[in-house]
């Protein structure tokens, strides 16, 4: 019987006393323990009663019981519904309840809480608390160490994945066993991995980037990887001389910059650094390469479509660039209004079809239809142009496009000139409400620590590199920008908060 998924990632390794996890207590888990783990909690999640195709909605700590309940649930043909471990037990009612979970597994202190939920949607509820304890594994533990994969076909789905929250709210991503399967695969040829390497694994495993393009790769290839609870400076440090790669957001790499230990030596032996889950700016890119002489390997995907583009692994790596669409995958840009293509070097919205793309926004069918076109091509809701090289470059996102007395203003533009300005760690560009132009250009600047940046010097630069219809109105100083728990910026909380400011 077929299940590709359960079959391609973790079948594969049946029997393999090879390391898998390696855990900062000096523990490994070889690839056959992991198994076992997985074939005994698939037999808890079968004997209480779930059918295939049921959701599993799981908000628990990193962990690798964590990580072995996705096996299971690829093993039981059941779909995986991981949540931000961030969300409060009011926010979990609502994704739980949207998303009519079977099963709901959480941490033990929020047991009480959920199970009112549970109740209410007559959902199970077990337990699996960040140091593996709970009611999951107390019964896994004594399950039989194997199970029948569950018959799937590639179009089944494997997993429900909510949307990181960054625009509005979070919209469940239904994708299947070939949206993960192909590009897990694709990733490993492009990135070389093997099964010599190891990956630094300090991203939260509820999002696309831990779970699928971390994980799924390691698994693909039979690589290993050091699975840290989150991101500790302290612990990257002390478990790079083990690694091969790294993956992460950018906002780990700037941590690691402002580290005085993290240095060529520490890093010599690496293979390859990847960034991705929001904008690497180039700043970062050639600081990182100064230091180490690594250049970050920088690529762009997102919940709804797994992995789109990557910078070359060999060839040249481009900053501020997303390199180039992946095998297999197609990328236009297109004008926003008409949906013809546009030429090279314009700006337009990016679209992409390939056997990567999910299959639709659970329950929101006009969202689907609006988003994903008959013909297969997906509006990512990102704006960005090809260059003359044929990387892609992503300029912003639909929503944050700024519409000022009728010219159309991307916030990226403005943001490279102030980032570039002396003082000026990072900035923020949002269009506010302004009574004659619909939309104005508001500028928000983090100063660099013990920076004063002259905000008058900054207005001047701008004017000297900017149509006068792109000028901010005024440039705000704030200690730091808005972020979600994945790095990234939120700019709907800084239109909220300055929309008075020219009304
Ligand atoms: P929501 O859709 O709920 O508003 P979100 O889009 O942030 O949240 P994700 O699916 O986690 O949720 O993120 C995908 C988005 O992240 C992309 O659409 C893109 O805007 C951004 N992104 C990912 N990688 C990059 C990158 N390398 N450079 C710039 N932006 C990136
Ligand atoms: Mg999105």
């Amino acid at each position: 019987m077929a299940n590709p998924l359960y079959d391609g990632l973790f079948g594969i390794h049946a029997g393999k006393t090879t390391p898998f996890l390696r855990l900062l207590d000096g523990q490994v888990i070889t690839h056959q323990d992991f198994l076992v783990t997985s074939a005994q909690i698939a037999n808890v999640m079968a004997q209480i009663g779930l059918k295939p195709g049921d959701r599993v909605a799981v908000q628990v700590e990193k962990s690798p019981q964590a990580l072995a309940l996705y096996a299971a649930c690829a093993q039981a043909g059941l779909v995986f519904l991981p949540l931000n471990t961030a969300y409060t037990v009011d926010e979990l009612s609502y994704f739980i309840e949207n998303s009519g979970a079977a099963l709901i597994v959480c941490d033990g202190r929020n047991e009480d809480q959920l199970g009112v939920v549970a109740e209410r949607l007559s959902a199970q509820i077990e337990t699996l608390n960040a140091d593996g304890g709970g009611t999951l594994m107390a019964q896994a533990q004594v399950m039989p160490i194997s199970f029948a994969p569950v018959e799937r076909t590639g179009d089944d789905l494997a997993a429900f994945l909510y949307t990181s929250g960054t625009t509005g709210r979070s919209k469940g991503a239904m994708l299947t066993q070939d949206n993960l399967l192909s590009n897990a695969r694709t990733l490993v040829s492009e990135w070389r991995f093997t099964s010599d390497d190891v990956l630094l694994h300090a991203l939260p495993i509820f999002h696309t980037h831990g779970l699928f393009v971390a994980t799924n790769v390691t698994l693909a290839a039979g690589s290993s990887m050091v699975f840290m609870p989150k991101f500790d400076l302290d612990q990257i440090i002390t478990s790079m001389p083990e690694a091969t790669t790294m993956m992460g957001v950018p906002t780990f790499y700037t941590r690691l910059l402002d580290d005085e230990r993290f240095t060529k030596d520490l890093a010599a032996h690496m293979r390859l650094f990847v960034s991705g889950s929001a904008p690497l700016l180039a700043e970062t890119h050639s600081q990182f390469e100064e230091r180490t002489g690594h250049r970050i390997l920088e690529r762009y995907g997102m919940t709804e479509t797994n992995m789109n583009t990557s910078n070359p692994y060999e060839g040249e790596r481009r900053a501020g660039t997303v390199g180039f669409p992946l095998p297999g995958v197609e990328l236009k840009i297109t004008n926003p209004d008409t949906g013809a293509s546009l030429a090279t070097g314009e700006v337009g919205q990016i679209e992409v079809r390939g056997p990567n793309i999910f299959k639709g926004y659970w329950q929101m069918p006009e969202k689907t239809a609006a988003e994903l076109r008959q013909d297969g091509f997906f509006l990512t809701g990102d704006l960005g142009k090809i260059d003359d090289d044929g990387y892609v470059h992503i300029v912003g996102r639909n929503k944050d496009l700024i519409i000022s007395g009728g010219y159309n203003i991307y916030p990226k533009e403005i943001e490279l000139v102030l980032d570039d300005q002396p003082g000026v760690l990072e900035s923020a560009v949002v269009g506010v409400p302004h009574p004659d132009f619909g939309e104005t250009v508001l500028g928000v600047i983090v100063p660099e620590k013990g920076a004063t940046p002259d905000t008058d010097a900054m207005m001047e630069a701008v004017h000297h590199s900017l149509a006068r219809f792109k000028h901010p109105r005024k440039l705000v100083v704030l200690a730091e920008l808005p972020r979600n728990t994945m790095g990234k910026v939120q700019k709907n909380i800084l239109r909220e908060q300055f929309q008075d400011m020219f009304a």
